[in-house]
Order: structure tokens, then C-alpha cells, then sequence
């Protein structure tokens, strides 16, 4: 008897022991990963990152992370990927043809991270200071044989369930050349329609479309202010309501304009804008802990070296080599639950694959 009871005490010791270190183990080492922020610099290359660096006399939000890797940008038909291959290979885990959204070669569909988030539940989000009909925010929604088919990649936001949307592009939704009105259309799929930032940012809806510019927002040099880090801020807001967790795609457009106007000023003033976005998505992971944030590039845009700089002064001289896109490597900054998967060298679409996996989709 003595021996029986003896004997079932220490069994449920060692259970309870082991059930504790269990327990301990799961949320020290991996917390469950619910939420995904990508974050795209268009264009965005080393160079940038380094003159926003020097040019700040504030230490950077690119600075907080701790796993970088490398990403390889070639698409399947160019060693110089263009920004629809490029966001294709990010947001669906497919090298495909420059030009293309979100089909093969042969004309079938296949599914971004952001559409197989909606089919598990997850909510999801698209910021973008260009047009989000334009090539990066479309790569995560659109099915179009071209890039440029803008009206039409304006109707494919209406076959998903994407709970918020904020950029430009009030013609391509409203003022269209085929005589469609896309307002009334919105509304019955649920969303508050927003044509200004104030009426996105005071909005208590839980679905916006929030169109802020008749097609980009201008430059941050030429008066967006801060669109860019307060869209992203009311995106993270709204998204993180759900406790199935979210997905957020965060452009920075126009680093690659400045670069494709080899323009010196915005082409850092757009890093440091996009930087401003970058603090938002980390202090809400910070405080989250189940939040992973990735930053990265489609490609390098103008072929940008520093050829000249002044720690003292925070000046950079930068030299430009095209006005196209390159083929060098793009960085990818990692933080949050699973960032250690970014270390390296690795091809595009394996950014795609990771997050599929991280998520469990
Ligand atoms: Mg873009
Ligand atoms: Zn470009």
C-alpha cells in the first residue's frame, strides 16, 4: 500500500516536472509565430540603407535587427528582374517572367502568401505610397498577364477578402476608362471607402479601402508627410484584432524612382521615409512577441556607390551607374519569433517559402 502510493506520487512528480519544462521550452525558445509584417523597399539596395545611415543624426530602425541575409533577384526569363517578377517571387514563391502577375508561362494562376493567409483565416493588409494597383502591392493580389493593366488589376482587389488596403489609385478604382465605378461595389463587400489619409486614420471601420492619391502619393520631399509610417501604424491597428493572427505588406515605392532618376535627395529621403514604417512594424512586435518583421528589396535600383561622405556633416555623395534596375544582391532584415531563418544567401522565392512555412499555411 505504503509502496503503491509512494510510487504514484513520484510518477506524478516527474509528470508535472516534465509537463513544466515542456511548457517553459515552447514559449522561451519558439514562440508561436500569429503575424507576419513584410516590409519592401522598391529598389532598395546596401547603398541606400548605408547613406540614410550616414545622412541620419538618429541611430536607424534598420539598426534594431539582428538576423540579415541576402536575397538573389533574377527572375525567370532576366538576370535584371523588374519589380512585378520581383514581387511575384516574395509574394508567391514563383520566378516568373518580367511583366507578369501572379501567372505562369502558360497562363495559370497561383496564390500569394497573402491570399492563402485569407483561406486560413488570418486578416490581411496592403500599404503603398505608389498606386496599389501598381507592380509590388498588386504582386500579392492581382492575376494579370501585364503589369500595366491597372483597371483591371483594380477589379481582382474585389475577388479577395483583404480587410485593408491604403495607397493611391483613386482612377483606377473610380474615374475609369471603362465607365465602371468600383465605390458601390466596395461598400458591398464590406469596406468603409476612404479618399483622403485623416479619413483613413480617424476611421473606426474594421474594413477600408483607403485610396489616398488620384494615382501615387508624391514624393515625401514633395509633401506625403507621413503617410507612409501612419497608414502603416492604423494597418497594424486594425489588423491585429484578430487573434487568428494577420499578414502586412508594407511598400516603400519610390526609393525606386529616386534611383530611376538618379536622384540623389529622394532616393534617401524615400529610405528614410520607409525607415519611419520599419519603427512602426518593430515596436509592435516588440510588445507582441509573436510578430516576425522582414525587410527586404525587390532589386537595387541606379547601380548606386557611395563615392564620397562626412560622418561629421551626415553628407553622402552617391554615384549612379544606371538608370535601371541592377542584378546585385538585396538585403533582408529579420526580427521577432523565426528571424534565424533569414540568415544567408538565398533566391527570392525562398522569403515566400519561409513565411509559408513560419505561418503554418
Ligand atoms: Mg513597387
Ligand atoms: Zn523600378
Amino acid at each position: 500500500m505504503k509502496k503503491s502510493v509512494l510510487y504514484s506520487i513520484t510518477l506524478s512528480i516527474i509528470f508535472s516536472l516534465f509537463a513544466c519544462t515542456s511548457s517553459v521550452k515552447k514559449s522561451d525558445t519558439s514562440p508561436e509565430i500569429k503575424n507576419i509584417i513584410l516590409l519592401i523597399g522598391d529598389g532598395m539596395g546596401l547603398a541606400n540603407v548605408s547613406a540614410a545611415l550616414t545622412v541620419s543624426s538618429e541611430p536607424l530602425n534598420f539598426e534594431r535587427f539582428n538576423f540579415i541575409g541576402f536575397s538573389r533577384t533574377q527572375s525567370l526569363t532576366d538576370y535584371i528582374t523588374d519589380s512585378a517578377a520581383g514581387g511575384i517571387a516574395l509574394s508567391s514563391g514563383v520566378k516568373t517572367k518580367n511583366g507578369v502577375l501572379g501567372q505562369n508561362t502558360s497562363g495559370n494562376n497561383f496564390r500569394s502568401i497573402l491570399e492563402l493567409a485569407e483561406d486560413n483565416g488570418l486578416s490581411t493588409g496592403i500599404v503603398s505610397t505608389s498606386s496599389v494597383t501598381h507592380a509590388t502591392p498588386a504582386s500579392f493580389i492581382s492575376h494579370n498577364n501585364s503589369r500595366y493593366n491597372y483597371e483591371e488589376i483594380a477589379l481582382d482587389f474585389l475577388k479577395t477578402d483583404i480587410d485593408i488596403f491604403i495607397g493611391g489609385g483613386i482612377d483606377h478604382f473610380f474615374n475609369r476608362s471603362d465607365g465602371l465605378n468600383l465605390w458601390d461595389s466596395l461598400i458591398a463587400r464590406g469596406y468603409e471607402v476612404d479618399t483622403t489619409l485623416d479619413a483613413v486614420l480617424s476611421s473606426s471601420a474594421s474594413k477600408i479601402a483607403g485610396l489616398t492619391a488620384s494615382v501615387h502619393n508624391p514624393y515625401q520631399s514633395k509633401g506625403r508627410g507621413d503617410m507612409l509610417s501612419k497608414s502603416s501604424e492604423k494597418a497594424i491597428d486594425i489588423l491585429s484584432k484578430n487573434p487568428a493572427g494577420f499578414f502586412l505588406m508594407i511598400e516603400g515605392s519610390q526609393i525606386d524612382w529616386g534611383g530611376h532618376a538618379n536622384d540623389q535627395l529622394n532616393t534617401i529621403q524615400e529610405t528614410l521615409d520607409f525607415d519611419k514604417a520599419i519603427g512602426k512594424a518593430l515596436d509592435f512586435a516588440e510588445k507582441d512577441g509573436h510578430t516576425l518583421v522582414i525587410v527586404t528589396a525587390d532589386h537595387e535600383t541606379g547601380g548606386i556607390s557611395i563615392t564620397g561622405g562626412n560622418e561629421e556633416l551626415h553628407s553622402v555623395e552617391l554615384t549612379f551607374s544606371t538608370k535601371g534596375h541592377t542584378g546585385i544582391m538585396v538585403p533582408v532584415y529579420a526580427f521577432g519569433p523565426g528571424a534565424e531563418n533569414f540568415g544567408g544567401i538565398y533566391e527570392n522565392t525562398s522569403i515566400f517559402d519561409k513565411m509559408k512555412k513560419l505561418l503554418g499555411l
